[in-house]
């Protein structure tokens, strides 16, 4: 968000002086490159389906657009498609939401157990009621995506500075510093904090409090060695997904049952037999030659969740302090909105309002006012 934000003011022409203040380079612990990249319009709120649709467009073209002279921005960008399967529960719902994409354009079907074992042999559909499917979504390498941002902003005059923000520094009506670890600071007209899972702690630093935490979200990467056709990223209600990756698969199921906080051990305590007994069961439900698989890796990245309604939320949030403005509480749906919250941040920062795209049932008023605004797609 932040490399994203940083891109579209810089590429304005119209911004003055911008600094990314980002302690980690390597984002070793971000969660943009722990993230499965998958971009989709299966959602049920409009906002969220035409941010998707933005950000396709937009990463259709990264290639091109993000190159750095002959050196094309590689994202390995595959629409190969999404597809959500529902017990009979949920059909109410994906129906639903099916009417809204289709409102917005999007190009998708409903597969009944018959179409869909016509179209995805591979699949089991043992409790499967319905399904849906957008072939032209797909997914990205969300690291490449970073690093296209970054690199792209760096050459239109952005400064990265490889530092903490410890402390903000306030007016009675505006922040005027951040305060850095080093024991520098950075004046500024415009402060954006979009911390990721650690948001709330630069929200605290103005007294601010905002409903978004972290919550670890644990990976995993395996091979099947059974002939599989080309699938899109798949995903049911329980909230378990995978999608190819290379010549194996990446997926896994949130973890529901968590305490918020972050956790990077994968092997002990709750993470240490979660493969095999909750996210392999329902992987192999999915797709029954997933039986006979080969883990070779897991990792865990954290989603910023939004415990008040699962929605970001974009905009000034500290009462008072209007120059101060976040996007935060993607959960699992950053990647996919990454270019168009850059451009509404952008247009936030340089405007004072939305130009392009109108979010702003996203804002942080909607939790004041305790009017949840919550996606009613899949898990
Ligand atoms: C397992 C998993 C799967 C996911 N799958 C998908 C998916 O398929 N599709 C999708 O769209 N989204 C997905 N997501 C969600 C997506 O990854 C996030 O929503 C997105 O990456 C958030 O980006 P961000 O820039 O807000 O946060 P981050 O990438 O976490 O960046 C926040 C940055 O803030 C920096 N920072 C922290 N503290 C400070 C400080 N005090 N001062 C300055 N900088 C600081 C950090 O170092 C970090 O680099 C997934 C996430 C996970 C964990």
């Amino acid at each position: 968000m932040g490399s994203a934000t940083a891109y579209f003011l810089a590429a304005s022409g119209k911004s003055g002086n911008i600094t990314v203040i980002e302690p980690d380079p390597t984002y070793a612990r971000a969660s943009t490159p722990a993230g499965a990249g998958g971009v989709r319009r299966l959602m049920s709120r409009p906002e969220n389906i035409r941010m998707s649709q933005y950000s396709l467009d937009f990463y259709a073209g990264f290639h091109d657009v993000m190159a750095l002279e002959a050196t094309p921005a590689e994202i390995q960008f595959r629409r190969q498609g999404y597809l959500f399967l529902t017990n009979a529960e949920g059909v109410d719902a994906l129906t639903t939401n099916f009417k809204t994409q289709q409102d917005e354009g999007v190009p998708a079907d409903l597969l009944d157990v018959e179409a869909l074992r016509g179209r995805f042999p591979s699949v089991g559909t043992d409790g499967v009621a319905l399904a849906c499917h957008s072939p032209e979504d797909g997914w990205i390498d969300p690291h490449g995506a970073l690093m296209g941002f970054r690199k792209k902003a760096i050459s239109l005059g952005v400064s990265f500075v490889k530092d903490r923000v410890v402390g903000l520094e306030t007016t009675r009506t505006s922040v005027s510093h951040a305060m850095l670890e080093s024991g520098g600071k950075v004046e500024g007209n415009i402060f954006i904090n979009t911390a990721g899972p650690w948001v709330g702690e630069i929200a605290a630093m103005t007294g601010a409090k905002l409903p978004v935490v972290p919550m670890c979200r644990v990976q995993h990467f395996w091979r099947c060695a059974h002939e599989i056709e080309p699938l899109p990223l798949i995903k049911d209600d329980s909230g378990a997904f995978f999608r190819p990756e290379g010549d194996g698969f990446a997926g896994g199921r949130p973890s529901f049952e968590i305490e918020p906080g972050f956790n990077w051990d994968v092997d002990r305590g709750y993470f240490a037999n979660y493969f095999e007994e909750t996210v392999w069961p329902l992987l192999a439900n999915m797709v029954p030659k997933f039986e006979t698989i080969k883990l070779e890796s897991t990792w865990a990245g954290h989603y910023a969740q939004n415990l008040f309604d699962g929605n970001m939320i974009i905009g000034a949030y500290s009462k008072g302090l209007d120059n101060l403005l976040t996007a935060c509480g993607f959960s699992g749906h950053g990647i996919m909105h990454a270019p168009a919250v850059g451009r509404a941040l952008s247009e936030l920062a340089m405007y004072g309002q939305f130009k392009t795209l109108d979010l702003s049932r996203m804002g942080f008023e909607r939790v004041l006012e305790e009017k949840p605004y919550a996606e009613t797609g899949i898990k």
